[in-house]
């Protein structure tokens, strides 16, 4: 058997099965993700390209089903996780970018439109077959931000300084309190 992410069944089908797939794949198995990510890293130069770069686990689940008791509304239920190499864009240094997304998904085709399903988000079928590793790799590519940042500001060269100042900052008031404390004595 191949790996289900790849298989193509219509949302109903998918749903009438309740269809539960464990997501282990890797960021190479996403080609359109790969691509954004590797134009990322394009900026690098050649000595400081992360290796193995496609190589980082995506891990996740997706499970589906039907909104409605009468089964006419099919669902997608994600939740994924993946660590990818980026470009600080303060800092210009690669770094390592968590990526979660997290999505309860209503499965309908362009003409179909359902009220009273607020707590999901629409996902317009745009063929009959739906392949779930487009969803997942949509989310992924959704999850990423515009503008990547060290996440931990202390690991990011453009911000060292600033904290160090900050730092700085905040103990002033300390310094100038035990002053006058010692004064009062
Ligand atoms: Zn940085």
């Amino acid at each position: 058997m191949g790996n289900p992410l790849r298989e193509r069944r219509t949302a109903a089908e998918w749903a009438a099965g309740a269809q539960v797939i464990e997501i282990a794949e890797k960021i190479g198995d996403f080609e359109r993700l790969s691509a954004i990510i590797g134009a990322d890293l394009a900026a690098l130069d050649a000595a400081k390209m992360p290796a193995d770069w496609r190589a980082s686990a995506v891990d996740g689940r997706i499970e589906f089903g039907f909104a409605d008791a009468q089964q006419l509304l099919p669902t997608a239920t994600l939740t994924v996780a993946t660590t990818v190499d980026a470009v600080c864009q303060r800092c210009l240094e690669a770094f390592r970018l968590p990526l979660e997304a997290e999505a309860e998904l209503l499965l309908l085709e362009l003409e179909q439109s359902a009220d009273g399903y607020d707590e999901y988000e629409v996902w317009e079928l745009e063929e009959k077959q739906l392949q779930p590793l487009d969803i997942v790799e949509e989310m992924l590519v959704m999850a990423m931000p515009f503008s990547a940042m060290h996440v931990d500001s202390a690991s990011c060269k453009a911000l060292a300084p600033t904290v160090q100042a900050r730092d700085e900052d905040t103990t002033t008031p300390f310094a100038a309190l035990r002053e006058q404390m010692a004064q009062d004595k």
